[in-house]
Parts: structure tokens; C-alpha cells; sequence
């Protein structure tokens, strides 16, 4: 288990850099943050989440494949756009409705240094989307107005900081 950062910690708002090697340290963190993303019931986790500011994330949605994103590319985004109720692991206790992309193309390597690209729409584009985010130290908590993120952030200080949940 990793220890996964949680909104305050600078680290989430910073920017990763490229992964150079596909060793077996890569592989190391690969499968820690996919026993860490299952521990905490989470479908996505980018590495900067567990303090690990390389360009790293998972995905494990629901009748999908356990899928691994390094080095990602968003090619293309869908112009039509949906808005579903997000939640992360970083800021427990948290769901906004944040407005998204329906579909995504993306190109990203694989642990073991395989190339690939694919679409994806509905829930799986939405991680890629959110996860990517976090590659560019941004949060969903971002994606809404000024307004609505001070009181998502007062609310995250009552339930989770103040260990009221
Ligand atoms: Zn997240």
C-alpha cells in the first residue's frame, strides 16, 4: 500500500515529468498503485497521487481491463460533452459534477514499453480525462467555478481534515 496524497498536499498541483525507463521500478510502482487503487475502491489513480511525479496512471472501470497509461496523449477529444458525478481518492468524501469530453483518442505506452492507442468513451474516457489531469497537477475540484470549488474545499475541511466523516 502507498500512501496517497490528499488535497493540501503541494505535490498534486504540481506538473510530472516523462517516464525515461520502462524498468522494473516502473513495473514496482505500477502494481503498487493498482493494490493501493483497489484498497481504496478507487477506477483511477495517477502516480503523483502516491507522491510519484512521473507521467503514470491506471484505470480499472467496471467491465474493463486493468489498463496502464504511461507517457500519455490525449489525440483527440469528442466535442460533444457529458457531465457525471466525480469523486477522488486525493479528496475522500467529495463528488462534484464536472463536465467533460463524451469520448477521447489517446496514445500511451504500456509498463513494459508497448505503444498503443485507442478511443474510449463514457465512464473509461472520463477517467483517462480526470487521470490525465492529475498528470498536469490539476484536480476535478478545478473544473468547476471559483464558487463552487471554495465550498467543496470548506466542505472537505469540515468532513475529512477535522476527521468528522
Ligand atoms: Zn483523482
Amino acid at each position: 500500500m502507498l500512501k496517497i496524497y490528499k488535497l493540501g498536499d503541494e505535490i498534486l498541483h504540481k506538473k510530472a515529468s516523462m517516464v525515461p525507463d520502462f524498468d522494473q521500478t516502473l513495473r514496482d510502482l505500477v502494481e503498487a498503485m493498482f493494490e493501493t487503487m483497489h484498497q481504496g475502491d478507487g477506477i483511477g489513480l495517477a502516480a503523483p497521487q502516491v507522491g510519484v511525479l512521473k507521467r503514470v496512471f491506471i484505470s480499472n472501470v467496471t467491465g474493463d481491463e486493468p489498463r496502464v497509461f504511461i507517457n500519455p496523449e490525449i489525440l483527440r477529444t469528442s466535442i460533444e460533452q457529458s457531465t457525471y458525478e466525480e469523486g477522488c481518492l486525493s479528496i475522500p468524501e467529495i463528488y462534484a459534477d464536472i463536465l467533460r469530453p463524451s469520448a477521447v483518442t489517446i496514445q500511451a505506452w504500456n509498463e513494459r514499453g508497448k505503444p498503443f492507442r485507442f478511443d474510449a468513451e463514457g465512464l473509461l474516457a472520463r477517467v483517462i480525462l480526470h487521470e490525465n489531469d492529475h498528470l498536469n497537477g490539476i484536480l476535478f475540484i478545478d473544473r468547476v467555478n471559483a464558487k463552487k470549488r471554495k465550498r467543496l474545499v470548506k466542505l472537505y475541511d469540515r468532513k475529512v481534515k477535522n476527521g468528522c466523516a
